[in-house]
């Protein structure tokens, strides 16, 4: 825990201490994803400890690397390697374990609820805010009971255990409407993150297949929901239909312009009047900036995303800056110097960049020089679509498809990744898997793994006792008939 006023609190009131006058400012960073990591980093970089105090809060202790989630879903890379441990990665700095519960700028405190224990809340000098988004969702009934979300390390590897889980199961089962809706998995949206978990989870569950004999793998089904008529609007409308086609080759069903109305109890119900069984509904159906934001008094734009200045200084809708107050990433809305009028879109290209940015400005500030504009050229996309299989639009023209985009997928990204250890463990990963094949078994009991040792702690009843208890079992059903 940072040292000076941090003052234990519960959310709803909030004690306050009067603080101590500190001998550095302090820098607190919200969220400690690509932005988090990356500003706290080139802090660090440019200011000694002498000169700033940096605090990264987070309920996760470490970095995800969300490019990587469909890779690790399908079990290219391993789940841990996708991540990057915060005190690891970044050095020097403190981090603190806990949500942020709201942020009182103006009084500069914000309030972090813990996993265990009282509320308290921490103040500080400089607020760098980089809380990111969380899943798009809609009112759609059973949504909210059956769908699982593609944003964090743990949904990817959920996932992944939960569908060669259902195959598991399947095969050893006779009842053919349960096979069928154990086999069936349903994506809803055709962004990058849905195409690209679709593409990889379809490719390892085909694989994985192949070591049953009792399954056919057109049992398999994959389903697409996508509510606009195309697919990967990150790239040309060409690169797109390249994709679909691919996708549609591969037996993957694909419903463009087309609405998921229900999944109560996991009967699906489409706008097309489709309907069908499943116990797998994944949503990718874009992202919002974090809810979060709402308690807070940050100038927020209609989306709800703080509203920023090309120099990631925080402002508000007149462009009067927020003293003390940075943001970039999913959250924020920055404009996009190289496109008028619009604003960067939410992904990792930006996100990562302005989060430099953030930190060579607010260390140029703290120096009492002026901070510089961000601009960045989107450089492209790049996406896998399962082994060997891929898309990549790089500088706008260069439009490339197959294995080459595939390796261009992995090379881009696995330079991207924080930390020389994951590059590493990645690269070796990938390595093995050339001669070792790919690991598809599921271990589905991860998730609830006191299940076994809760059965054996259970009493049975002693021989005599169940002996009585059948007796009396038989007698009861003898008085009814
Ligand atoms: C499956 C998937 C694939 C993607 N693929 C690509 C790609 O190929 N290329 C690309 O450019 N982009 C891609 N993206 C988008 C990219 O990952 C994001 O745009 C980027 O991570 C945004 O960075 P950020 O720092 O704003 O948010 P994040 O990196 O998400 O970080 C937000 C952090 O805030 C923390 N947080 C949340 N709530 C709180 C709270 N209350 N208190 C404290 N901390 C909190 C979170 O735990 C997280 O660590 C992909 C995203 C997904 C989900």
């Amino acid at each position: 825990m940072p040292q000076n006023e941090t003052a234990p609190s519960s959310a709803a009131q909030t004690t306050t201490v009067t603080p101590k006058p500190r001998k550095v400012p302090r820098i607190v960073v919200l969220g400690g994803g690509t932005v988090g990591l990356y500003a706290a980093k080139r802090l660090r970089k440019r200011l000694g400890k002498r000169e700033a105090a940096i605090v990264i809060v987070d309920p996760r202790p470490y970095m995800t690397y969300a490019p990587f989630l469909p890779e690790a879903a399908a079990g290219s890379i391993d789940g841990r390697h996708v991540v990057a441990p915060l005190r690891r990665a970044v050095k020097n700095v403190d981090v603190l374990q806990g949500n942020v519960a709201k942020i009182e700028h103006a009084d500069r405190r914000v309030t972090i609820q813990p996993e265990e224990g009282e509320a308290y809340s921490v103040t500080y000098d400089h607020l760098i805010v980089g809380l990111g988004s969380v899943a798009r969702t809609l009112p759609i009934p059973g949504l909210a009971e059956q769908g699982i979300g593609f944003k964090t390390v743990e949904e990817a590897i959920a996932l992944r255990n939960h569908v060669l889980n259902r195959i598991d199961v399947a095969s050893s089962t006779w009842d053919p409407e349960l096979r069928k809706k154990m086999l069936t998995f349903v994506f809803v949206g055709g962004g990058f993150a849905g195409i690209e978990a679709l593409a990889e989870v379809e490719d390892m569950a085909r694989a994985a297949a192949k070591y049953y004999p009792e399954l056919d793998a057109k049992e398999l089904r994959f389903v697409l929901v996508e509510g606009s008529p195309r697919i990967l609007p990150e790239v040309s409308e060409e690169l797109g239909g390249y994709t679909l086609e691919q996708l549609r080759k591969r037996n993957i069903e694909i419903h463009l312009s087309t609405f998921l109305n229900s999944c109560v109890d996991g009967h699906i119900v489409l706008s097309n009047k489709m309907e069908f069984d499943t116990e797998t509904v994944v949503w990718t159906a874009g992202v919002k900036a974090n809810p979060v934001l709402q308690d807070s008094d940050l100038p927020l734009d209609k989306m709800g995303r703080v509203i920023c200045l090309p120099t990631l200084q925080i402002a508000d809708e007149n462009g009067v800056i927020v003293p003390d107050a940075w943001a970039g990433g999913d959250c924020a809305a920055v404009p996009d110097l190289t496109t008028p009028g619009a604003f960067c879109p939410p992904n990792a290209q930006h996100a990562l960049r302005q989060a430099k940015k953030i930190g060579e400005n607010l260390a140029k500030v703290l120096r009492s020089a002026e901070p510089e504009e961000y601009s960045h050229r989107n450089v492209g996309a790049v996406a896998s679509l399962g082994m060997y299989k891929g898309v990549a639009q790089m500088f706008g023209k260069i439009k490339v498809r197959g294995p080459l985009a595939w390796v261009l997928h992995r090379t881009y990204h696995v330079m991207a990744m924080p930390t020389w250890n994951r590059k590493i463990r990645i690269m070796a990963g990938w390595t093995s898997a050339l001669f070792l094949r790919r690991e598809v078994v599921s271990l589905g009991a991860i998730h609830d793994p006191r299940a076994s040792f809760r059965s054996a702690s259970t009493p049975k009843p002693a021989p005599e006792e169940k002996k009585a208890v059948d007796h009396a079992d038989a007698n009861s059903k003898g008085a009814k008939t």
